[in-house]
């Protein structure tokens, strides 16, 4: 029912639309009833800033209150767990670390589904397993609510700049509310199947990103031990075959390129301890479904080894510092 209630009312706008101008504003406003959200880390916060900028009130909470900083300050209002905001919210993001939270969050004794309303639109964009999108799927539904999995790609400065690209698993019928939603923080919204699809296109995504970031960090390692200058090399990797992200967009050789971690002693970014993370949610799949992924285990066991020797807080590009430090 609320499913078609959201959807006749994005029906209805568009007709306003071409109508009558002034009840479409009002018809918008009405729309933008507050949207929770759960988790305000590095993603989370310009995730939900953005919210805001685009007009809808934002009810927020986080284990640490003073990560709603930022927000409160914005007028976003600040409860004191995830079944608070689902007292108050029909609409609910949540952007945690990693799969033990997003349970917590969802069916803990101070979980969402302890207050869901009815109808209620839950939409996970962590990384997580995607066996647990569909544990969550499963408990939402008898609550009589919605989940579904709309993992991110990009990192904190796509997401303070809306330009995030979401990976969305569910009911195609849901698909036109989450986008709504969705398009405020992201530049591309792509609908992938049924519910924990999004999370396994993004964990193929972040194992090819480890792969190709180590494999740009050992040849540039190597180049520089040839004797090659680190800035040439990376031009001409960047003019060649050997092209990927990593090489000319987050080179990982400090001094080769501005505005990336390897500029900054690896500080922000994406951390070592996420890509680690992700990985053992592709090696978990990979052994469920049979599937030989050899350089992705690889690409685990140099993140988890990293973890234990200090890089855990580090951008993952740090696996280049990690190489050449091995002699
Ligand atoms: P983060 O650790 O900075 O933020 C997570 C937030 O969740 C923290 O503020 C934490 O206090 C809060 N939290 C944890 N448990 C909670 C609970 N039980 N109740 C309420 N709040 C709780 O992590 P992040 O960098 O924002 O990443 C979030 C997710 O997005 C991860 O799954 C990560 O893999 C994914 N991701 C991150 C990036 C990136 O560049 N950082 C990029 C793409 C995807």
């Amino acid at each position: 029912m609320a499913a078609l209630l959201r959807g006749s009312r994005l029906l209805l706008l568009k007709w306003d639309k071409h109508v009558d101008l002034v009840h479409v504003s009002t018809r918008s406003m009405a729309s933008k009833t507050p949207v929770g959200f759960i988790g305000l880390g590095n993603m989370g916060s310009p995730m939900a800033k953005n919210l805001l900028r685009n007009g809808y009130p934002v009810i927020a909470t986080d284990v640490f209150p003073e990560s709603c900083k930022g927000l409160l300050d914005l007028g976003a209002q600040v409860v004191d767990s995830p079944a608070e905001v689902a007292e108050k919210a029909d609409r609910i993001i949540t952007m945690l670390p990693s799969s033990p939270n997003v349970i917590d969050v969802y069916t803990g004794p101070n979980g969402i589904l302890k207050k869901v309303k009815k109808g209620t639109l839950l939409i996970d964009s962590s990384t997580i397993d995607p066996s647990v999108s569909k544990e969550m799927a499963v408990a939402a539904e008898k609550m009589g609510a919605v989940f579904m999995d709309a993992p991110v790609s990009g990192g904190v400065g796509a997401a303070s700049m809306a330009k995030l690209t979401f990976m969305v698993g569910g009911v195609e019928e849901e698909y036109n509310a989450a986008q709504e939603l969705l398009t405020c923080m992201g530049a591309n919204v792509v609908y992938c199947g049924q519910v924990g699809s999004g999370q396994a296109a993004k964990i193929c995504n972040n194992m090819l990103l480890a792969i190709g970031m180590i494999g740009t960090a050992e040849t540039m390692n190597l180049g520089i031990r040839l004797g090659l200058d680190p800035k040439l090399l990376a031009k001409i990797l960047n003019m060649s075959s050997g092209r990927c992200w990593s090489s000319d967009t987050y080179n990982p050789v400090p001094g080769v390129m501005e505005g990336v971690p390897s500029a900054n002693n690896y500080q922000g970014g994406f951390g070592a301890t996420l890509m680690a993370k992700d990985l053992g949610l592709a090696q978990n799949t990979a052994t469920n479904t049979k599937t030989p992924i050899p350089l992705g285990s690889l690409a685990h066991q140099i993140y988890r080894v990293m973890c234990s020797r200090g890089y855990a807080n580090k951008d993952f590009s740090s696996v280049f510092q990690f190489l050449r430090e091995e002699e």
